[in-house]
């Protein structure tokens, strides 16, 4: 017996759903990639990236992920030797960092804890001891989406000053970027990174970086520059140099109508649609775990994500069979516990094109997974996220 005919619903931290009119939008034929409407198309899309981004410096469309992203920072500030810093809060500054030793850059880990935020006291404390400079950039992510953390990138901006350190401040936000305030030159940031198919509801394809002048300088003598992530080949005049090659036509059309979206509805709504559906989720995962198995990934409220919620299951419970029981019954698939928390947790998503039956249809589906799995959990879940959103949400 299933109740799970239509449309399956993805509560994934990526790919996310994307709205029928960005579907829409790819269903025509490519443009000359020599026309003044690919230009135009090229020229918007990295115009409004700048300002999801907050800076007036550069920005870059890859045809690539998150990961190709990563790559693309790297290679255009770095050279071979270099040391970076990697803040820990989960997994995702981590694998940047990995990628970074793969390709021959000093990585040292700042150390963190699955269950918390960065500390910009430490990051602080461990800059200072670098009288030499030896660091060349920090990284960390904005959201970690394995852990469900939320950094205060503002704060480790600020400690970074204090510090008086010259390293370069780059930040991912693959799981936030059009979900959650990102403010780049305001926050100090050099450089930051992102991705199309999550918080930006279009296809997975596109990774997108933008770039201050201080970066941009480092950039000149970077030595693990190639040409297909090159700034400075992609700052060339003509329009195909801007991909190093064939421009990724139908996603650019996807990524103009999702963004034409986000600006229609103002990015401060779209901010705030986040932190009303995120603190929904969390007041049903409050209530279910008063049952003592289920628990929040992250302990301090303040440095839970509006994107992304992982919760913990405690030993002797399967968050598998919970999954399984949610997506093959249901059709609303969960996240899976990543990295340590592979087997120990589940992850519910809340970013981008999510609404309110979304979510508490989502929240829903949990509760009847726990009941019918017979795994405990404190009662009224749901309900108390559907109190708390119409008391919040006013007439
Ligand atoms: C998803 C994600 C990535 C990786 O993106 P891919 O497109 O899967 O390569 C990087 N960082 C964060 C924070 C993410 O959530």
């Amino acid at each position: 017996m299933v109740v799970r005919a239509g449309r399956e619903f993805l509560a994934i931290p990526g790919p996310t759903t994307m709205p029928d009119e960005v579907l829409q939008a790819m269903h025509r034929p490519a443009l000359d990639i020599y026309s003044d409407a690919m230009v135009q198309l090229t020229d918007g899309l990295l115009r409004d990236l700048k300002r999801l981004f907050a800076t007036k410096g550069h920005s870059y469309i890859y045809i690539a992920n998150g990961h190709g992203a990563w790559e693309a920072v790297l290679s255009n500030v770095l050279s071979r030797g270099d040391k970076i810093l990697v803040l820990e809060s989960g997994r995702f500054a981590i694998n940047w960092g990995n990628a970074a030793t793969a390709m021959g850059v000093e990585v040292e880990v700042l150390k963190g804890d699955i269950r918390r935020a960065v500390r910009p006291a430490e990051v602080e404390a461990r800059l200072r001891q670098d009288t030499e400079g030896k660091i060349k950039a920090i990284v960390v992510v904005q959201v970690d989406t394995a852990s469900g953390a939320f950094n205060d990138i503002p704060a480790i901006g600020r400690a970074i000053k204090a510090a008086k350190h010259n390293a370069l401040f780059m930040v991912d936000a693959v799981a936030s970027l059009g979900c959650m305030p990102f403010e780049m030159d305001a926050w100090g940031i050099d450089v930051a990174m992102s991705a199309s198919q999550k918080g930006l509801m279009t296809p997975p394809g596109l990774g997108f970086v933008a770039v201050n002048d201080r970066a941009r300088e480092v950039h000149k003598t970077a030595g693990l520059r190639t040409p297909y992530w090159d700034w400075s080949e992609r700052d060339g005049v003509e329009h195909y140099r801007k991909y190093a090659g064939t421009a990724p036509v139908h996603l650019l059309f996807a990524l103009r109508q999702a963004f034409d979206m986000l600006f229609a509805e103002g990015l401060d709504n779209v901010f705030l649609r986040h932190r009303l559906l995120a603190e929904t989720v969390r007041h049903a995962v409050a209530a279910w775990s008063e049952g003592q198995v289920l628990s929040f990934n992250i302990e301090a409220p303040a440095e839970r994500a509006n994107t992304v919620t992982t919760v913990r299951i405690g030993e002797g419970h399967d968050p598998a069979s919970l999954q399984a029981y949610c997506k093959d019954k249901c059709g609303v698939v969960l996240g899976t516990g990543i990295g340590d928390l592979s087997g120990r947790a589940f992850r519910i998503a809340h970013m981008g094109h999510v609404n309110a039956p979304m979510i508490l249809g989502t929240l829903g589906v949990v509760e009847v997974g726990l009941a019918a799995l017979g795994i405990p959990h404190g009662r009224g879940g749901t309900s108390a996220a559907i109190d708390w959103l119409g008391h919040n949400v006013s007439a």
